[in-house]
């Protein structure tokens, strides 16, 4: 059997945590690969951290080589190969934004920090915890020794979630959708882009003016339904769960730590990597865009036309990408 891979996993004992920590286990993540898994809590979600622990154990899962809880970061990212950075300070009532960076600030930087310091050398991490882009950007910042591009931030569930949609809409199975792609932030600023999808071969905008009865019932869906939907998702799962999505988010992060090791297979996926100027986003801002993974690493999909809509929806969330660097770069945690 190979070497163990050794997994980080921050707010482990939070929702997220429950439904991510038994895929990975299960061997969903990195195939037939042993894992060992480091969960990370601070000190007031250790005990549910350890009870998650406790049922993986008795889950006798053959792959998994350990499972430890710790709530110190430089011994929870020691020999990390992989670190999910899922725990992050959530919004609450009469928060401002300013507030809301300052907090993850506060968790992000010495995280960085940690892994420059503790992790292995092939270190690769995503962060889900919100706001997620930004959180990679500070992360990214305190780790000047990890390549930029091992550090993503998750846009993986608004990808699932725009093919969920547009399958339903279509009738055809999701696994014949290729070539969805979502720009920007990780918020409801984010583009989702169907004008290069295909469905079983098809481009799906003719599909969409079959099923909308012409081109202008189609754009109206598009802009109308499908673009809020996917992008205010989060709510619709709060109002009608009465809790957050946690299970499709565990998904979500399962589906990019794979294709990120294993290579993507048929077309793009979305993920939120650093910038390296393409198509005019600023440098170094983590956004999301078109990916495709090959060689181990995340590679940018180049030559994407985007017409006046789309590239004025994409300019608009990579603004407020840049307007959160620029405030955590004034509150200096960059
Ligand atoms: P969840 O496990 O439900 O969510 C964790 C984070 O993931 C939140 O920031 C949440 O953002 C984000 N997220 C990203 N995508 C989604 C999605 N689609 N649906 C829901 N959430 C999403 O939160 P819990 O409160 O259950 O657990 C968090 C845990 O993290 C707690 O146990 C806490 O103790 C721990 N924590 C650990 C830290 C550490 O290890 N140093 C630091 C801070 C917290 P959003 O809030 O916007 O939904």
């Amino acid at each position: 059997m190979s070497h163990p891979i050794t997994v980080t996993i921050t707010g482990a004992g939070g929702q997220i945590g429950y439904a991510l920590l038994f895929r990975i286990a299960s061997g969903a993540m990195f195939g037939d690969t042993p894992v060992r898994l480091q969960l990370l809590e601070i000190p007031q979600g250790v005990k549910a951290a350890e009870g998650t622990a406790l049922e993986l154990q008795d889950s006798a899962f053959p792959l998994l080589a350990g499972v430890e809880v710790y709530d110190d970061a430089a011994r929870a990212f020691d020999g990390a190969n992989v670190a999910l950075l899922v725990g992050a300070r959530p919004r609450t009532a009469g928060m401002e934004r300013g507030d809301l960076l300052e907090a993850n600030g506060g968790i992000f930087g010495p995280q960085g920090k940690a892994i420059n310091d503790h992790a292995a050398d092939d270190v690769r991490v995503l962060v889900v915890g919100n706001p997620a882009n930004t959180n990679a950007l500070i992360a990214a910042a305190h780790a000047p020794d990890v390549p930029a591009d091992r550090f993503t931030a998750m846009t993986r569930l608004d990808h699932n979630r725009a093919l969920a949609q547009l399958s339903i809409a279509l009738d055809t199975p999701v696994g014949g959708i290729r070539d969805v792609a979502i720009w920007g932030n990780h918020s409801a600023t984010q583009y989702p882009d169907l004008a290069h999808a295909t469905a079983a071969g098809d481009p799906v905008t003719g599909l969409l003016e079959n099923r909308f009865e012409g081109a202008d019932g189609a754009r109206e869906w598009l802009v109308e339904t499908f673009i809020p939907r996917v992008a205010n998702r989060g709510a619709e799962i709060i109002e009608v769960r009465g809790a957050s999505s946690a299970a499709s988010a565990a998904s979500a992060a399962v589906d990019h730590m794979r294709d990120w090791t294993a290579g993507t297979q048929a077309g793009w996926t979305s993920a939120g990597v650093v910038s390296d100027g393409s198509y005019g986003v600023p440098e170094g801002l983590v956004c999301s865009f078109p990916v495709e993974s090959f060689d181990g690493a995340w590679h940018i999909v180049q030559g994407v036309e985007r017409d006046a809509f789309a590239a004025a929806r994409i300019e608009a969330s990579v603004a407020e990408l840049a307007e959160e660097r620029e405030a955590v770069r004034a509150l200096g945690l960059i």
